[in-house]
This record gives structure tokens, C-alpha cells and sequence, in this order.
């Protein structure tokens, strides 16, 4: 028995290791492109050296934290994220079959009115980034506003630069938090979708179909753990340009609570908390302005994973009189 449980542990490493391989490949790819498309463009000629200096500026990949960040990015890739792609899988299959079988014993079962497959996979996927994403919003909402929940999810903030490593600096309980959100909302979304579509969809479907709507998720939250400071107006809402995500990581506290979601910016806009830097407005990253560089209290590994537990404790002891 615990031989297969090792196995699948196996199993799902290496799949998880090419499935997340692409977004990180993709950003090494974009990220020296858009430097060498924006050099062409303002200087009509492109420098290798000057375009890699910019796109992987020194100062952002040197330093202890930079060390802490390359480090945990390692644990979290080879460790952690397996372990979220299994709890995927299982809670995945167990949504599709229960959340199929919950619907058509409330409202019976519905004719079907899709048929052709692309329109079927289509809708499913709406659904799932639909549903996925608005938990999501309340979840990361939630993690800012209640007290022992940012004692967690200030990890992610404590960073200073958005690089390579950005997107993993996330406390391991927030990381099971969030990817719990993502193994329900992106399989009840599609399972939702297939039942209005009168489909009896199997598990393999509905997971598919999430594991992709999750890989946009992913890769918008990727490029926005970048600098590249790129917008795309309105179309942000349903698309977002790093620049959403960017902002939200400012080190002042009138950014701090805006722009939760970075999958569909459009529950920002209908809660209220969406916001789009002006032009040319400036910021720095991090936690507060004076929790920044020496101050930063996540400077090492035992900091980054046991410091929020004593500000969790903080939190949540009875206060003395
Ligand atoms: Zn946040
Ligand atoms: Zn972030």
C-alpha cells in the first residue's frame, strides 16, 4: 500500500515537473523578448548583454534573499507542488463524480443541449476559470483582511523583487490553502459548466479541462511575478498584464488591498477593489516601509517558514491586561 501511494507520489512529481516547466520556460523566453522587441524598437538595434541585463537585472537575482528565494523555489517545485497536483487529482475526481450526481438528484437530469466537443470543452472551461477564480478572490481577499491569515500570506508579500523566484515564496500553509481553492473551484466550475450543457462528463474530462483552465491562472501569475511593466487597458479585466498583479505587491498600504485576483481581474472590478497604476506611477515591493531590506523579517529559510507562525501567535493569544 505504501509502496503505491509512493508510486503515485512518483508519478505525479514528474508530471507536475514538465506541467510547471512550461510557464517557467515561457518567462525565461518572454521576459529577455520583451527587453530585445523594446530595444529594437526605441534604439533600432538589440544588445544580447543589455537585453539579458535587463531582463534579469543583477540586483534582483543577488543578496540573502535572493539566495532564501532560489532555495525555497527549489523545495516547492520538487516537494510541494506534487503533493498539490495528487490532492488535484484526488479531490478532482471526487468533485466530478459527487458534484455530477449532487446536481441531477436537485434538478434532474438535463437533455443535452451541446454537442459539438470544442463547444462542450469550451463552456467547461469558462466555467471552471469562472468559478475558480471567484473563490479564489475571496480566499486571497480573506488572507489580507483576517488577521491570522496574513500572518501566512505576508510570506508572499515580504518579497522585494518580482523575479524568477517570486511566484514560489508562499508559506507551505498557504500553499495547501490556495491549491485546496483551485482543486474545488476549477472541477466544480466544469462539472457546473457540463451539467448545463447536459453532459455526463467523466473525471478525466473535468480534470483535463482544469489542469488547463489552471495553466492560465498560472502563467498570468507568472508574468505578474515579473517587472516587465506591461498593461493592456481594459482588457486587464479578463486578461491581465503583469502590471495588475505588480502593483498589488507595493510596499504602501493604499495599494495593498486591490487586485486579488490575477486569473479573471474582473471580480475586482465588480467588488470594487480593482486598481490600474496611473502612468508613470512609482512604488517599491514589498512587505511595509519598514519591513524593507535589513527590516525585511523573512530573510532566510527558518525566518520564511517559521516567523509567521510567531506573528500567527500574536495574533491569535489572549491579550494581557
Ligand atoms: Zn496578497
Ligand atoms: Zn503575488
Amino acid at each position: 500500500m505504501s509502496n503505491s501511494i509512493w508510486q503515485s507520489f512518483l508519478h505525479a512529481q514528474a508530471g507536475t515537473i514538465k506541467f510547471l516547466a512550461v510557464p517557467s520556460i515561457a518567462f525565461l523566453i518572454i521576459l529577455p523578448l520583451y527587453f530585445a522587441i523594446k530595444s529594437l524598437l526605441n534604439n533600432g538595434r538589440i544588445s544580447l548583454s543589455t537585453v539579458l541585463g535587463q531582463a534579469f537585472p543583477k540586483y534582483m537575482y543577488s543578496g540573502p534573499q535572493a539566495r532564501t528565494d532560489a532555495v525555497n523555489w527549489v523545495l516547492n517545485y520538487v516537494v510541494i507542488s506534487p503533493l498539490r497536483v495528487l490532492a488535484f487529482l484526488l479531490i478532482g475526481t471526487w468533485i466530478t463524480i459527487d458534484v455530477g450526481a449532487t446536481l441531477t438528484g436537485w434538478f434532474g437530469p438535463r437533455p443535452q443541449v451541446v454537442h459539438a466537443l470544442w463547444a462542450i470543452a469550451l463552456f467547461q472551461y469558462i466555467g471552471a476559470t469562472l468559478v475558480a477564480s471567484f473563490f479564489d478572490y475571496w480566499v486571497h481577499r480573506a488572507t489580507h483582511q483576517v488577521p491570522w491569515l496574513w500572518s501566512f500570506h505576508r510570506t508572499h508579500h515580504s518579497v522585494e523583487h518580482l523575479n524568477f523566484f517570486a511566484l514560489a515564496r508562499v508559506h507551505p500553509i498557504e500553499h495547501f490553502l490556495f491549491f485546496g481553492v483551485a482543486a474545488i473551484g476549477f472541477p466544480l466550475g466544469s462539472q457546473i459548466a457540463s451539467y448545463l450543457c447536459g453532459v455526463n462528463a467523466s473525471p478525466v474530462n473535468v480534470i483535463v479541462i482544469s489542469l488547463v483552465a489552471y495553466a492560465r491562472l498560472i502563467s498570468f501569475d507568472r508574468l505578474g511575478h515579473s517587472h516587465i511593466p506591461l498593461s493592456f487597458g481594459w482588457l486587464n479585466l479578463i486578461i491581465p498584464g503583469p502590471a495588475v498583479h505588480q502593483i498589488h505587491h507595493s510596499a504602501e498600504l493604499r495599494h495593498r488591498d486591490t487586485n486579488f485576483s490575477q486569473n479573471l481581474p474582473f471580480w475586482d472590478f465588480v467588488f470594487g477593489t480593482y486598481y490600474m497604476p496611473k502612468k508613470g506611477e512609482t512604488w517599491r515591493c514589498g512587505l511595509t516601509e519598514d519591513e524593507l531590506g535589513e527590516n525585511n523579517p523573512h530573510q532566510t529559510m527558518r525566518q520564511l517558514y517559521f516567523e509567521p507562525f510567531v506573528h500567527f501567535w500574536s495574533q491569535i493569544r489572549p491579550a494581557r491586561r
